[in-house]
């Protein structure tokens, strides 16, 4: 018998059929003789409808307010699968995450975990009974009720399966996997097997937002395996894990884009020092997010100073910039709020020369124009053309196919 902890999404639980045919999933995993404990996300567009509703009622509802108030759409779903289990046969219960003891800080709307008591769990586990947890939510040591960002019920999951010492964390959603690229974009996109911690933190931060990264950041932390599979069919999805590979053959593991990219340039900055940390200073005061950064050596005393920034914080970041700029006595601001990332991902890159090169010549010859280019150790990203993003993916995912099916 092990302990395994399930995660579904909102879509999975979405409305009281597919809320049964969660149970269903779980009777299965009950009658394998598994221990289950399973964190369930709020239904389908639930947490959206609560926002709204708040502002309905307040211009700037209050966090505290709203994190208790957000915090019930995962106890509906909660509870509901509860009694979907119960109805079966099952026995089950549901907790809030209260009540199955996890602790955060206060800082409503965006909690860390800070730890987890487990002994109700265990109690309830060791009673035969599936435990329902409510996701993205705890509280703090004041006893207020708060939540964990967006998407955080991903974060409850892998963090319960860290305190219990659980086997594998299982993530279901309405995909089957993670994917060499987005197939809606590539049809011959295929289904990795597995994909380790690293590769997948940067795909979840560079790529589509397949998955919280606090909850990759944690899986790794913990050693914890995190199978990412469908809720709504058998296929076997992808595990995330940790385990090395002797030699990593598969050098390419995925081609991942972002549509969400807007570029600021400041031009002919004085060369000196404390200038970005001014621009970024301030920046950071003002809650933008900076992505990518780059400084050129400047010509003479001056130098151009790029980076790049969500669409939706590019009006913010101007407005920031602008009298700093002004008083720095640089030459002007360019944006551009039309751009997108490209990347190629792959563990097996870091130790092998010639993948920058061969990405560069790939997208030549499609006539696209490099903008911007970042590298991790195992990350090559372009920044491009939003329009031309597409077809880059394509012919990437072309490029490098022997290598990722290899
Ligand atoms: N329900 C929350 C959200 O939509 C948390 C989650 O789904 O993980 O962001
Ligand atoms: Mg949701």
């Amino acid at each position: 018998m092990s302990l395994i902890v399930q995660k579904y999404g909102g879509t999975s639980v979405a409305h009281a059929e597919r809320i049964k045919d969660v149970a269903r999933r779980i009777a299965r995993s009950r009658d394998r003789g598994d221990q289950l404990v399973v964190v369930v996300s709020a239904m389908g567009d639930a947490t959206d409808d609560l926002i709204k509703l708040a502002k309905q009622v307040s211009s700037g509802p209050d966090n505290r307010e709203l994190d208790l108030l957000l915090s019930t759409g995962e106890i509906v779903s909660a509870t509901l699968l509860t009694m979907a289990l119960q109805e079966m046969g099952y026995p089950a219960i549901s907790l809030t995450g209260a009540q199955a003891g996890i602790r955060t800080d206060s800082d409503f709307t965006r909690a860390r975990i800070l730890e987890i008591e487990v002994d109700r769990l265990r109690k309830e586990l060791d009673q035969g009974k599936t435990v329902i947890v409510a996701g993205f939510q705890g509280i703090t040591n004041e006893e207020e009720i708060t939540t964990l960002g967006r998407g955080g019920s991903d974060t409850t999951a892998v963090a319960l399966a860290a305190a219990l010492g659980a086997k594998v964390c299982e993530r279901y959603t309405d995909t089957e996997g993670i994917f060499s690229a987005d197939p809606r974009i590539v049809p011959d996109a295929v289904r990795l097997d597995e994909i380790s911690y690293d590769e997948m933190l940067e795909l979840a931060t560079y790529g589509t937002k397949v998955m919280h990264p606090r909850a990759i950041e944690l899986g790794e932390l913990y050693n914890i395996p995190i199978l990412v599979a469908s809720s709504f069919t058998d296929s076997p999805g992808t595990l995330i894990h940790g385990g090395a590979c002797m030699e990593v053959r598969n050098k390419v593991r995925n081609v991942a884009y972002d549509l969400d990219v807007a570029k600021v340039s400041v031009m002919g900055v004085p060369d000196r020092p404390g200038i970005a940390a001014a621009l970024f200073e301030a920046l950071a005061k003002a809650g933008v997010s900076v992505d990518t950064i780059v400084q050129n050596a400047g010509i003479g005393s001056l130098a151009d100073l790029t980076f790049t920034v969500t669409r939706g914080q590019l009006a913010k970041a101007l407005e920031v910039i602008k009298p700093l700029v002004a008083q720095m006595g640089a030459k002007e601001i360019v944006s551009d709020a039309r751009l997108g990332k490209v990347s190629i991902i792959g563990t097996g890159m870091s130790n092998t020369p010639g993948f920058a090169a061969r990405m560069f010549r790939t997208l030549a010859e499609k006539g696209v124009n490099i903008q911007l280019i970042t590298t991790s150790e195992i990350r090559i990203t372009c920044i491009i053309d939003e329009a031309q993003v597409k077809e880059a993916v394509r012919a990437l995912h072309k490029a490098f196919e022997v290598e990722i099916k290899e």
